[in-house]
């Protein structure tokens, strides 16, 4: 732990007397806490005080030194911040997410109520990652506004939702568009929408020529249109996140170079059913596009659109932090009624399919990261 890390206890962890001159820190619903003591009254007492300051501003030192001088011990100070990390109650703020963090109170405010969730496991700095991060949602759909509220929330520092079209009265969904937006541009409507939940994002089109971090694709036939194909020789990681009828589907999450593409998928499902392509190539469209102006394609209730949403955020969030591995990597996850829990369909890449072998041909190849071609934010 270097000394760039400046300890945070998130306020929904309690600091609470046990008995005279014992805390108990956290521990109050199941999770792991810390139980220390008995101290002096007046320790306990600086001690809580030292500890309910903890707010991420200061490096340990700092703190420690701030420990000392309120009477503590210089190591009981130090045990106990490091007994707060180990059992994960504690978590390390870096430069660079106060960099992100801080801009006004209430940023401030609204940043340390999402700070522990990005921060935890030991991973200071995710939170300055995310700021530098951008995700284009395309479709201002029941899953798509409430994925791309929940994104700007979490951190994400750009997130752009594209659409065309008006807002219909079947497109309000909590967290999303609402009554109020029928009739309206669904990219505006999308935008004020994602505005509302986390006021400081960054909700402009990508530049021409750049790349986002993730693409989103949130139409439930998206995945075999043909004018997505694109995202793969750009290079362009992509996560599907859809409902379709009435069953939610998160993934695949393509990241090209490292896993099969959408169209592996689809020559998946045509070695078993070879009437295939000529279904989908009816489901891409639009279902009103011959008849007047499009308009969003409205799919899925409330439960599964919110908890189709939810899934996808934590396969996007898991892709930009680069702290683990998404389980939607070469394969979907997909949410039914009644219990709508997640349940994962491998999808491996397609020997029949040339991503893998254009993949392997661009390796090595400066810039492999996909963001010099197209213009995806709009
Ligand atoms: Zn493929």
């Amino acid at each position: 732990m270097t000394d760039s890390h400046r300890p945070f206890l998130p306020r929904a962890v309690p600091v609470l007397r046990l008995a005279p001159g014992t805390l108990q820190i956290g521990g109050a619903d199941g999770d792991p806490g810390l139980r220390v003591g008995p101290l002096p009254a007046d320790s306990s007492r600086a001690l809580a005080v030292l500890l309910r300051g903890l707010d991420g501003n200061r490096p340990t030192a700092a703190v420690v030194a701030e420990g000392v001088a309120a009477g503590l011990d210089r190591a009981v100070v130090a045990d106990v911040l490091a007994a707060l990390r180990a059992c994960g109650r504690l978590v390390d703020v870096s430069s660079t997410d106060l960099l992100a963090a801080a801009h006004t109170p209430a940023a401030r405010a609204r940043t340390e109520v999402e700070l522990p969730a990005a921060l935890g496991d030991g991973r200071p700095g995710t939170w300055g990652r995310r700021s530098g991060s951008s995700v284009v949602v395309d479709g201002a759909t029941r899953v798509g506004v409430p994925l791309a509220s929940m994104l700007a929330a979490s951190g994400v520092g750009r997130v752009h939702v594209r659409d065309r079209g008006t807002v219909g009265a079947a497109d309000t969904v909590v967290g999303g568009l609402s009554a109020a937006d029928e009739g309206r541009p669904r990219t505006l409507a999308a935008a004020d929408a994602v505005r509302r939940a986390a006021p400081d994002v960054d909700l402009r089109p990508l530049p021409p020529g750049t790349a986002p971090d993730l693409l989103v694709l949130t139409r439930p036939w998206a995945a075999v249109d043909p004018l997505l194909a694109g995202l793969q020789s750009a290079r362009v990681p992509h996560l599907v996140a859809t409902v379709r009828g009435e069953v939610g589907v998160v993934g695949p999450l393509v990241v090209p170079g490292r896993t099969g593409c959408l169209r592996c998928a689809e020559v998946t499902r045509t070695d078993t059913a070879p009437e295939w392509p000529a279904l989908a190539s009816q489901l891409r469209e639009p279902p009103t596009a011959r008849t007047g102006p499009p308009v969003g394609p409205v799919t899925g209730g409330t439960g599964v659109s919110l908890a189709t949403a939810v899934t996808a955020l934590t396969q996007a969030l898991g892709h930009l932090d680069g702290t683990a591995a998404p389980v939607a990597l070469d394969a979907t996850l997909e949410l039914r009624s009644p219990d709508l829990l997640p349940r994962r369909r491998p999808w491996p890449a397609h020997p029949a399919c040339a991503c893998r072998a254009g993949a392997a041909a661009a390796e090595g190849r400066p810039g492999a990261g996909g963001r010099e071609q197209g213009h995806w934010g709009a």
